[in-house]
């Protein structure tokens, strides 16, 4: 077995980043790291002149038609050097669920302002009493002759305070089982009646309430059929699962290594002659390798036309939770300095550490927790019987 990615994703890596040593600059990074906002708008606009945010898609829309393992490339390069995509990336699969579920009109307006970094789209699936079990969603959206007036409440609306649209699950119907009654929108975010309270998370994002008082939406901005929007959110959900996280924690094992090289133990010696540092960083770099690995096979199955449906789980639940691992296990390492933050004195790897085990947390919760990786695991890919009621409303 050849488990690289192959020369062109070789290529392809070495090209993406020459563009990040020129346009990924320290106030980038670090703006996206002090206001919890991980969006850039210059950087989405080089990443869209460059050609990147379009680099899956077909010639027709001026995209690249790089295949999953050069896809898997760009990703890693991008979360190598910590690049501020949240936003871009959320945008950029809308775009691909528009693409297929999308009205022409929609598909002609929204996607090439979204391949051209002028837009961004948020998510709010997300509500006070509905977070795994997104079905149950309240925030309702009743017709109006042309237009759907909304109204409710939205939880963790991640960007919604720089985004041009929010797609929002909402109940359209009270009468029928939970998950047949949504119906999906682009609501513009400049509506009347939209308020946004931020929220300041322990991983340092920010996030956001969203709330909906008659905000009047014209039914040109439904996505999908009345009644439809889980099918509709259902395809959204393939294209945000099944990448892995990886590269985020490699990252992290690469400072940390830099860090071991160039200080001194009380012995005078390098830490990384140290046996339980060495055996601590391997350890961290073989879960690493086999994340990545995770992460390739998901890209495999995209390359053969397929989709990574369990395998994609198996890739989040591994590379997130193995991620929030490699990251108590450094700062256990590092000692007292460890819990140091970026900023301060003496905190070895600038800080990052810190930062990244409290970032890792979240990459547990968002895009599915770990548990709802699990039941799809036990259910889909082991056969086991479902065990619960929410769980039976979300799979059917
Ligand atoms: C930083 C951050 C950003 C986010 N951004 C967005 C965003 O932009 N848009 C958006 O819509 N949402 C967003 N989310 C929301 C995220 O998707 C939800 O937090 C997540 O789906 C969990 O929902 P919940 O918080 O309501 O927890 P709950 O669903 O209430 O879960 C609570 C606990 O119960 C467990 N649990 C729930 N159901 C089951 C089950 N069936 N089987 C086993 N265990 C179960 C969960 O694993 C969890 O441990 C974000 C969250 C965070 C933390």
């Amino acid at each position: 077995m050849d488990f690289r990615m192959g020369e062109k994703s070789d290529e392809f890596a070495k090209e993406v980043a020459d563009f990040l040593d020129e346009h990924l600059t320290e106030e980038v990074v670090m703006e996206a790291h002090e206001t919890g906002t991980v969006h850039n708008w210059g950087f989405y606009k080089a990443m869209a002149d460059a050609g990147y945010t379009r680099a899956a898609w077909p010639k027709e829309f001026g995209g690249q038609e790089r295949d999953p393992f050069e896809m898997a490339a760009l990703s890693d390069q991008l979360n190598l050097r910590h690049a501020p995509t949240d936003g871009s990336s959320v945008t950029l699969m809308i775009c691909s669920t528009l693409r297929h579920v999308g009205t022409p009109e929609q598909q002609a307006d929204i996607i090439p302002r979204g391949l051209n970094g002028e837009i961004l789209i948020c998510l709010g699936y997300s509500e006070p009493d509905s977070g795994s079990d997104a079905a149950a969603a309240a925030t309702r959206a009743d017709r109006d002759g042309d237009e759907w007036v909304i109204n409710g409440q939205k939880m963790f609306t991640t960007l919604a305070h720089e985004a041009d649209y929010v797609f929002m699950l909402t109940r359209t119907n009270h009468d029928v089982p939970k998950h047949k009654g949504l119906t999906m929108f682009l609501v513009p975010m400049d509506a009347e009646g939209i308020e946004i309270q931020p929220v300041h998370t322990m991983g340092g994002e920010r996030t956001n309430i969203t709330f909906y008082n008659d905000v009047k939406v014209p039914d040109a901005l439904r996505v999908g059929d009345v009644d439809a929007g889980w099918g509709v959110m259902r395809v959204a959900l393939t294209f945000e699962r099944g990448g892995s996280m990886m590269g985020q924690s490699v990252r992290l094992v690469r400072l940390v290594e830099e860090w071991a090289k160039e200080n001194l133990a009380p012995n005078g010696r390098p830490w990384i002659e140290d046996p339980l540092v060495r055996e601590r960083l391997a350890r961290a770099n073989m879960l690493n390798n086999a994340g990545a690995l995770l992460g390739l096979r998901s890209a495999d199955l995209f390359n053969r036309g397929e989709l990574p449906g369990v395998e994609g789980s198996m890739s989040k639940l591994f590379s997130s939770e193995k991620f929030l691992a490699i990251c108590e296990d450094l700062v256990d390492m590092l000692g007292p300095e460890g819990v140091l933050q970026h900023g301060e004195d003496d905190a070895p790897s600038a800080g990052w550490v810190e930062h990244a085990m409290r970032h890792a947390v979240v990459t547990t919760i968002y895009g599915g927790t770990s548990e709802i990786q699990r039941g799809i695991i036990a259910e889909h890919g082991l056969g086991l019987p479902r065990t619960r009621k929410s769980d039976r409303a979300r799979n059917s």
